[in-house]
């Protein structure tokens, strides 16, 4: 997408949802390893390869319970999470994965809040999964509110219930076309669609740019240092 026809756009936004996976953070592995462990000790029998990128982690325990041939109500979802949870938390913690921040997320968050922008997370992970993930790389202080993986399967649902919760947590209403989410898979700009929001896609998960462009984000940038010099 050439930028330039974006510069009489007004690029300010109320209310700002960030994906976490590939957009704010690169677990390095981690992530997967957690969930395919989880699989394997949960169901006894070794994981199928998952698709992660913007697989809600309900969507994901839907898709584990076809392969393993269980029905819906023969999984106890919070069991599964409560072995999940502490892996994940042990996984990031592991020197066998180089987890790390994506470049300038930090500087864009910032960004958001100096502009007065409400800021939340629009994630398949689960709210714990989020919240491990963002302690464990020291954002958590940014987020008040959110829309996880654990809400719904399908991660199209999940961008009113996040902009509930930023009613909720901040006393103001949002619009959805004063609403921008950040995200990194086609799945991400399928859901901000489906909540008549503004995708930003960033192609620093598994999507390239052109795949992201090809699939009708918004605004498309190879990582957010982009965007910070398009807005400020
Ligand atoms: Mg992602």
């Amino acid at each position: 997408m050439d930028m330039s026809q974006h510069s009489s756009l007004d690029l300010s936004f109320d209310l700002v949802l960030y994906d976490i996976d590939g957009t704010l953070v690169d677990t390095g592995g981690a992530g997967m390893f957690a969930i395919m462990t989880a699989a394997e000790r949960y169901f006894g029998a070794p994981s199928p390869s998952l698709d992660l990128a913007g697989s809600t982690d309900l969507g994901i325990v839907k898709n584990l319970l076809d392969h393993y041939e269980h029905t819906a109500d023969l999984i106890d979802v919070e069991e599964f999470f409560g072995i999940y949870h502490p892996l994940l938390e042990q996984s990031l913690r592991s020197e066998q994965y180089a987890g790390k921040i994506l470049p300038c997320v930090e500087q864009c968050l910032q960004f958001d809040q100096q502009r007065g922008s409400a800021i939340g997370l629009l994630t398949g992970n689960t709210a714990q999964g989020a919240a491990i993930k963002m302690r464990h790389f020291g954002l958590d202080h940014h987020f008040g509110f959110g829309a996880y993986g654990d809400d719904h399967a399908d991660r199209n649902r999940l961008g009113p219930v996040a902009q509930s919760r930023a009613t909720h947590h901040t006393g103001r209403e949002y619009s959805a076309t004063r609403t921008l989410v950040i995200g990194d898979t086609p799945k991400d700009i399928a859901c901000a669609h489906a909540m008549g929001a503004r995708c930003l896609a960033v192609a620093t998960g598994h999507f390239s740019f052109e795949q992201l462009r090809d699939h009708g984000a918004d605004f498309v940038v190879n990582d957010l240092s982009e965007w910070l010099a398009m807005i400020s």
